[in-house]
């Protein structure tokens, strides 16, 4: 006698998917002022493209502010990973009003302890990838500062910065890079490095969200830009448990029906320029695409699983 069983299949979302604070209030502030934004707001490309459907301009991050003038540009908005401090100086000399969304982490807690430490004598070493607009930016409210991010920056490391170092990271790197780099300059140049953990709390709850999951579900699903900082390093901590069954994706287009198979359980996570329309178009096409029962499950802060409140019911 044989039996037929109906397929299941269980969608986990990450606890604190999606957008933050910072990221929420950019865009809001974008919307509001509807005046040129430079660079893109966060970095998720749908959202950045729905802004310029809507008329907004999205200029270069570092624009040349002759032509800005030339144009007739009198306003533009600063997007949530800051701006360099001698750039703002300079739209405040040429009268170019400035909106400005960068995080509140960046301004009110990453830019004072760096200025907090230089003023107590510290030499600043910046622990994140010297090319993002964060590092550029953040790098700009000290005098002085190293970056480090590979092992080659950290051999180049001056050993000249004396005895009071400090080490402080970029928001949205890894908890393990940040590690790693404090031990190799801790190592190879400075032994009584301090090290501050300045990754910010939505970051430091999705990471942990990810590990969590990524641990024993059959597959994970991260979703988000691909020139996302923090979306790009969920991939990657997902990648450490499930190599090959870690997808990133910034588009639901690009799910594919082959990822289901022999999943029973799979785990969702987004960045947090993520917004969860995006999340939930996952959701939808993972539907679609699986033939069987599906339930929805969201995990709350201490990783027990909930029921999800996507749709109104439990499986679509
Ligand atoms: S990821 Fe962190 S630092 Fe970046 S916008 Fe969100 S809250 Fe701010």
């Amino acid at each position: 006698m044989s039996s037929t069983r109906t397929r299941e299949l269980e969608i986990i979302i990450a606890h604190s998917a999606g957008t933050c604070f910072g990221v929420e209030d950019a865009i809001a502030m974008a919307q509001e002022q509807r005046q040129p934004i430079l660079g893109p707001i966060v970095h998720n490309p749908i959202v950045v493209e729905d802004l310029a459907n809507r008329g907004i301009p999205i200029l270069e991050r570092y624009s040349d502010l002759d032509e800005l003038s030339e144009a007739g540009v009198s306003e533009v908005v600063i997007t949530a990973h800051g701006y360099p401090k001698e750039l703002k100086e300079d739209l405040d000399r040429r009268g170019l009003e400035y909106h400005d969304a960068t995080c509140p982490v960046l301004l009110k807690w990453v830019y004072t302890k760096i200025r907090r430490f230089e003023e107590e004598g510290y030499s600043v070493i910046l622990m994140g990838n010297p090319d993002h607009a964060e590092i550029i930016a953040s790098r700009s409210y000290g005098t002085g500062i190293q970056v480090v991010y590979t092992d080659e920056d950290v051999a180049d490391l001056r050993d000249d910065l004396g005895d009071r170092t400090v080490a402080i990271c970029q928001t949205t790197i890894t908890r393990e890079k940040f590690q790693y780099l404090v031990e190799a300059v801790r190592r190879t140049k400075y032994p009584n490095l301090k090290a501050i953990d300045t990754r910010c709390k939505p970051v430091k709850n999705q990471q942990e969200a990810v590990e969590r999951l990524a641990q024993w579900v059959d597959a994970m699903i991260i979703v988000g830009g691909f020139n996302s900082s923090n979306t790009t390093n969920l991939a990657r901590i997902a990648k450490n448990y499930l190599p090959d069954r870690t997808h990133h994706i910034d588009s639901v287009d690009l799910l594919e029906e082959r990822w289901l198979d022999d999943v029973s359980h799979l785990g969702v996570g987004g960045g947090t320029s993520t917004p969860k329309e995006q999340i939930q178009a996952v959701q939808r096409r993972v539907a679609e695409l699986f033939d069987g029962r599906v339930r929805y499950r969201r995990e709350d802060r201490d990783g027990e699983l909930i029921k999800d409140d996507f749709g109104e019911d439990d499986e679509i």
